[in-house]
């Protein structure tokens, strides 16, 4: 018999690769974890394919070894999980834990967003398209998260941080999620959905 419950060990999804990140915390007593925020990143930005954001992730990143990096040296971020150009998917921090991905954000009414959502970051670039195939795995992941997790509400980075943050950028479509998730339109920030 499956149950919803197989998709997840605790708050880790059982179709994501689990690369365990330091950089967490508890969630607040009582959070409720109702969003879903969506964020793109690559390092450097543009390129694809390595592992820097994993290393980045896990403070295992050369600062080093690109001039971008030092631009960056030091910063310890995580992210509940990451979606490659592939449509594979990483997890680094549990869904039940607060990960760092969001800084300083306000959505839905409640500020420090990291305090009661789920952090999906996917390999890409604000101005750029994203891969058909990681609409297809993120639509999957949302539907498991609203799963396990009072979902209501997702946004992008751009969002809940505007004027400080672009991403996941205006090339994200925000109908394609829409459709493949099948969520309410009202769970979408205003005027995104076509
Ligand atoms: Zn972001």
């Amino acid at each position: 018999m499956t149950r919803p419950e197989a998709a997840w060990q605790g708050g880790w999804y059982t179709g994501a690769r689990r690369l365990e990140s330091p950089n967490f915390g508890p969630r607040p007593p009582g959070a409720v974890v109702d969003l879903v925020v969506i964020h793109s990143i690559s390092l450097p930005p543009g390129e694809y394919g390595g592992d820097h954001v994993q290393r980045l992730f896990t403070n295992t990143l050369d600062w080093d070894a690109h001039p971008y990096f030092k631009s960056i040296e030091g910063l310890r971020v995580s992210s509940h999980f990451y979606l490659r150009r592939d449509g594979s998917l990483w997890q680094f921090v549990s869904c039940d834990d607060r990960a760092w991905h969001a800084g300083a954000s306000s959505w839905r009414g409640r500020d420090n967003c990291n305090d009661d959502s789920v952090g999906i970051e996917l390999e890409g670039l604000e101005d750029q398209a994203f891969e058909a195939v990681q609409y297809d795995t993120l639509s999957r992941l949302c539907r498991a998260l609203a799963q396990r997790y009072p979902v209501a509400h997702v946004a992008g980075h751009e969002h809940i941080a505007p004027g400080r943050k672009r991403d996941p950028g205006a090339q994200f479509a925000w109908s394609m999620l829409q459709r493949q998730v099948g969520w309410p339109a009202a769970f979408f920030p205003p005027g995104t959905l076509a």
